[in-house]
């Protein structure tokens, strides 16, 4: 049966008591040591945030967040003697995770996965140049922003990419992924003593290594691309894999380019001599591939999450306000799919939509919707919860 619906702020009552309901249950993802983190949450009908909690387990904000249904919930990268007190120069920081934001939206390439406009959700006007409100309601305009799955497939391939530096060249083995429940991918890498007391300018030389900034590369090509040293015979080392660090990550990648088996093997490691013929050889594609490798190299994290010693992380497992989407722990890092079991918080429910602009298509997770201002739909929470959290729809009723 079909039933009707209280609407409040945009986002009827429906959505929230899911949350609720979620949040009664959920199995949240939180550091072992929770009373020393501070704990902010969006409430779910508010533009604020509040911050300074503190919690001594997950049954104690469990109770809170079901009383107080947040929209985005967050705990401390820092640790704190007094994580609730509201001065942050009076916390007590005693050191920090180390984490990592990878967002779709900066992936190379990725532009035309994206699709993003400004329209009134009154009268379905799409904005032509930067107008902020609406010509003919006034109303301000909201922002629409959408990332095919493709793309979000990529930033994975960067985690993937990311942990690997993470575990090999810096040794630290335990981290928690999750998908960010919108476009992008946290890594939480908890630090063991003294590591977590790094500062922001020593997080900064992290960030450097792996984004590899454009003085980074220009010295690198330049060092395997001088000519006139190379007819001297090689003024550099040959990267290989056994060097660990960014020789490691230019030996692996080069690897992949070269089919002779000797090379591959020095390349590896597995062999220590090689000829002089074929170290011509390796040399020149060195000097040929060096800068696409590079590129290839550079993970595009966001550097001010990484620096920051006092971001708020996205809790895994809570629901990202942005869609109605889990912001799922990934449990098996080689096992991501954007499925819509992963995300959805709900059952079986079909919810009727109507859809307030003129919707190009798009794919969300697995099925393409193209909708004109004013059609009806019907479908499943996770499609639902993302067109009404993005504010293209409204939800009419529901079909239990
Ligand atoms: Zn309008």
């Amino acid at each position: 049966m079909w039933c009707c619906l209280s609407q409040k702020r945009g986002v009827p009552d429906f959505f929230k008591e899911k949350f609720r309901e979620y949040y009664r249950g959920a199995s949240l993802e939180l550091p072992q040591d929770l009373p020393f983190r501070e704990v902010a949450l969006q409430p779910f009908d508010a533009d604020y945030y509040v911050r300074h909690l503190s919690f001594d387990s997950l049954a104690q904000l469990r109770d809170y967040i079901s009383a107080n249904v947040p929209r985005h919930l967050y705990y401390s990268s820092a640790k704190y003697l007094y994580p609730g007190n509201n001065e942050m120069s009076e916390k007590g920081w005693i050191g920090s995770d180390l984490v990592f934001d990878i967002d779709s939206n900066d992936i190379p390439d990725c532009g035309k996965y994206v699709i993003d406009f400004r329209f009134c959700p009154r009268c379905g006007y799409i904005a032509k140049n930067d107008e902020k409100e609406c010509p003919y309601c006034g109303l301000e305009l909201k922002k629409f922003e959408h990332v095919d799955k493709a793309c979000i497939e990529r930033a994975y391939d960067y985690l993937l990419k990311l942990i690997d530096i993470i575990e090999n060249d810096f040794g630290f083995l335990t981290y928690k992924a999750s998908f960010s429940g919108n476009r992008g991918f946290h890594l939480i890498v908890e630090l063991p003593q003294p590591f977590d007391r790094m500062d922001s300018e020593a997080r900064r030389e992290i960030v450097s290594y792996i984004m590899l900034n454009d003085f980074d590369k220009k010295h690198i090509i330049n060092m395997y691309m001088d000519d006139a040293r190379r007819q001297k015979g090689l003024g550099y080392i040959l990267p290989r894999v056994i060097d660990g660090g960014l020789r490691r990550r230019i030996a692996l990648s080069l690897s992949k380019r070269v089919s002779d088996q000797d090379i591959k093997s020095f390349l590896m490691g597995y062999s220590e001599k090689i000829d002089y013929h074929k170290l011509a050889q390796l040399s020149e594609l060195i000097s040929k591939h060096i800068e696409e490798i590079l590129n290839e190299l550079s993970i595009p994290i966001d550097s001010k999450v990484t620096i920051d010693i006092s971001h708020l992380v996205r809790i895994p497992n809570s629901i990202n306000g942005k869609t109605g989407w889990k912001a799922f722990l990934i449990k098996n890092i080689s096992e991501f799919e954007l499925d819509p079991y992963n995300v959805s918080i709900s059952g079986n429910e079909m919810l009727q939509l109507r859809i307030l602009v003129d919707l190009p298509q798009i794919r969300i997770i697995d099925r393409e919707f193209k909708a004109k201002k004013g059609d009806v739909i019907v479908t499943e929470y996770p499609y639902a919860s993302y067109l009404v959290f993005k504010n293209v729809a409204e939800l009419m009723s529901i079909r239990r």
